[in-house]
């Protein structure tokens, strides 16, 4: 009686654990001292490219590592020495393996090793990607401090023989300089904050159409500059609603210099809202040079972007990223869409 209770225990646990085995997204398998399997999940044969009615076996996982790795040493010694052993930054195929090779002991004996095996591609790709960002973001901080290095040491020295035009136009470029420094540790600063998930809102009522209209004026000037036309046409039901206005205004900067940016001379750029059922839009369309479709989502990500832009023109790629963290923050959504026939609309949308 208790014989059978005990082994129905027994029976459950293994269940248990069979099923524990078989769910893991990470390649498992067990084997004694003569390489012969006793437990092998799944995800082992998915990682092998077997059928689920093929058999794993010691050759099979041998190929699969290839000169990269001898997995029957890696066992030999585990069995040897009864420990763990963990080989790491395994590249095959273009994918990243990490093994884990752990011993069964029962009674300080090894009867078996477990081998582990995790594909780590993403978190590689991740870590290559925050490197790339890194080197970007130090070569962006270097260039404007040499320019005010370079810059301000050439007007001590010939101070005496320059005019007064020419040092203020020295002046402005060490200016210039350290706008874009300080923009760039600023974009940092929020970047790393919404990254941690830190967005701290201090929401008041805010007329959005008068924000809207207030950032159409500030970029007026450098619209006219570029010959493009820059137009605010507001929804006027529209009501004021609860947001963190100074954010707002941060997300609208954003869009519209970038609907400057990326616009030709004699383009068009036009910022409009719009009240929708229990939501409102702010649209920022643009005639300039659009965005292909695989790139509509990469923008908005911090670190994805700096891949793209290496193809294109300097970016540093933070400033969507910051858009979309504010935009989110607020439960609203950001995307971009087509404007046919040229260009792109930046829509914004906001819960009322
Ligand atoms: P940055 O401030 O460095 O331009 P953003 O995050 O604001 O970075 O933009 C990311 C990228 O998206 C840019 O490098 C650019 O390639 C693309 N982009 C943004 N806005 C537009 C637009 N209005 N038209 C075309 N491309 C755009």
């Amino acid at each position: 009686m208790y014989f059978t209770l005990l082994a129905d225990v027994a029976q459950k646990e293994r269940r248990k654990f069979k099923s524990m085995i078989d769910s893991m997204r990470d390649a498992v398998f067990m084997v004694d001292e003569d390489y012969k399997f006793l437990i092998a999940n799944p995800a082992i044969k998915e990682m092998l490219g077997l059928h689920e009615a093929e058999t794993v076996n010691i050759v099979r996982v041998s190929s699969f590592f290839s000169t990269r790795l001898s997995i029957e040493d890696v066992i030999s010694e585990v069995f040897a020495l009864g420990k763990i052993k963990v080989v790491d930054d395994l590249p095959i195929n273009d994918r990243y393996y990490f093994l884990t090779a752990i011993p069964v002991k029962v009674r300080e004996s090894v009867v078996g090793v477990v081998c582990l095996i995790q594909d780590q591609t993403s978190e590689k790709e991740l870590e290559k990607m925050r490197r790339d960002f890194s080197a970007m973001i130090i070569h962006e901080l270097r260039s404007p401090l040499s320019v005010i290095r370079g810059t301000s040491d050439f007007l001590m020295k010939e101070s005496k023989s320059l005019d007064e035009p020419q040092k203020e136009s020295f002046l402005s470029q060490i200016k210039d300089s350290s706008d874009r420094l300080l923009k760039l540790v600023n974009d940092l600063l929020d970047s790393a904050k919404i990254e941690s998930g830190n967005v701290e809102l201090f929401k008041s009522e805010v007329d959005v159409n008068a924000l809207v209209t207030e950032v159409v004026d500030y970029y007026a000037k450098s619209a006219d500059q570029k010959k493009i036309r820059l137009l605010a046409n507001v929804d006027k039901s529209l009501l004021p609603m609860q947001a963190d206005s100074d954010k707002i205004r941060q997300v609208l900067n954003n869009l519209i210099s970038n609907g400057l940016k990326y616009t030709e001379e004699g383009g068009e750029v036009v910022v409009s809202t719009k009240k929708e059922d229990g939501s409102m839009r702010i649209l920022i369309s643009d005639t300039g040079r659009g965005i292909e479709e695989s790139h509509k989502e990469l923008i908005f990500q911090k670190y994805k972007q700096v891949e793209y832009a290496k193809n294109t023109e300097k970016s540093t790629g933070l400033g969507l990223a910051i858009s979309k963290g504010i935009v989110e923050a607020h439960d609203g959504k950001i995307w971009v869409e087509e404007n046919l026939p040229k260009g792109s609309v930046f829509i914004v949308e906001l819960p009322l």
